[in-house]
């Protein structure tokens, strides 16, 4: 089993593409990060690929919120839909600006471009009533009781122990359509390196026919599948910090594998496989773009065997059967 080049690839950059765990997060561990990262982006684009980027965001914009909170009384706090596009920009330019040199060092003329984005999400939706995704800082009772009252925040305690064991908890509803398909698809298939859809794009709702952003978080991995399906991806390959998805992770007989039919998938994420908030909705992601699209492949691997796992040696290949 291999991916052709020239064929359309869909890549999701994980979180420690941008931030390692053990990480600040200043400038320059991130541009250290990214320039890891665009050497492999790279390789592919060089291969022959055509490549479109989306990416996490979630140590950035948890970034953003304490800095809102913590200058609330000199600089008045931007909602969390604004931080969000924020983040799309600080992320895009430096992906933008490190791949744009790199493909000058290897005189190749391929234009980059990043599209904030927003993501349709349906008001409706179960996570808003039952909201389940910790964001930004770590609070003290007093503060959590505070913010309860005056914002109305949903906060839970999060560590048993501990100063500060409260966080705010948003809801991470289901991605339904990317709102900037159109530009996208033009871009893409103009031969720009699109990337979009960062963070898992602005959630908006759509509210008697315009468009309205909400406090919420959509996961990067689903809403990467929505800009697949944009793009008519061929391939959508996820790329994480493990360089195979295991079954039963983390117990004694824990093992790669190497290939799972969508129906295995689901069996799979049905037994408790696949971790909710971190394996879980990559699988299902992929599960819905080999559904939802005419596209090849989804393969979930480590970001320095992003063109290996192409080639068919390695990575956690999801097929049709
Ligand atoms: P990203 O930032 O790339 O989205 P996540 O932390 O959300 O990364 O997801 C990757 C993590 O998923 C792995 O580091 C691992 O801890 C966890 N995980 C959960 N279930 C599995 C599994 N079955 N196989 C491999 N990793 C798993
Ligand atoms: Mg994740």
């Amino acid at each position: 089993m291999s991916t052709m080049p020239g064929e359309k690839v869909l890549i999701a950059l994980g979180g420690n593409a941008i931030k390692q765990a053990h990480e600040k997060g200043t400038y320059e561990e991130q541009m250290r990060n990214i320039r890891k990262t665009c050497e492999n982006i790279i390789q592919i684009v060089k291969k022959g690929y055509k490549v479109a980027i989306t990416h996490g965001n979630g140590p950035q914009v948890g970034a953003l919120l304490i800095q809102q909170e913590e200058a609330k009384d000199i600089v008045p706090p931007q909602p969390m839909d604004v931080c969000g596009a924020m983040t799309q920009g600080q992320i895009g330019y430096m992906l933008q600006q490190t791949l744009l040199n790199m493909l000058r060092r290897e005189g190749l003329d391929i234009p980059v471009a990043t599209v904030v984005t927003q993501v349709l999400v349906n008001k409706d939706d179960p996570d808003f009533k039952d909201p389940h995704k910790p964001v930004g800082p770590f609070y003290d009772y007093e503060t959590a009781m505070r913010l309860t009252k005056e914002k109305g925040y949903t906060i839970r305690k999060v560590k048993p122990t501990g100063d500060k064991p409260y966080r705010r908890i948003v809801p991470s509803p289901d991605p339904i359509k990317t709102v900037e398909q159109k530009p996208i698809k033009i871009l893409v298939d103009s031969g720009v390196i699109v990337i979009a859809s960062g963070g898992g794009g602005i959630p908006v709702i759509d509210e008697d026919g315009f468009l309205k952003g909400v406090e919420a978080v959509i996961d990067k991995d689903l809403a990467g599948e929505r800009m697949a399906e944009v793009i008519d991806a061929d391939i959508f390959l996820i790329l994480t910090d493990v360089e195979k998805v295991k079954l039963n992770y983390g117990k004694p007989n824990e093992r790669d594998i190497d290939r799972m039919t969508v129906n295995e998938a689901k069996k799979y994420l049905e037994e408790g496989h696949f971790l909710p908030g971190s394996m879980g909705p990559k699988v299902k992601a992929c599960i819905r773009f080999l559904e939802e699209t005419e596209g090849k492949y989804a393969i979930i691997t480590s970001l320095d065997k992003a063109a290996e796992a192409l080639e068919g040696k390695t990575g956690t290949w999801i097929v049709r059967e």
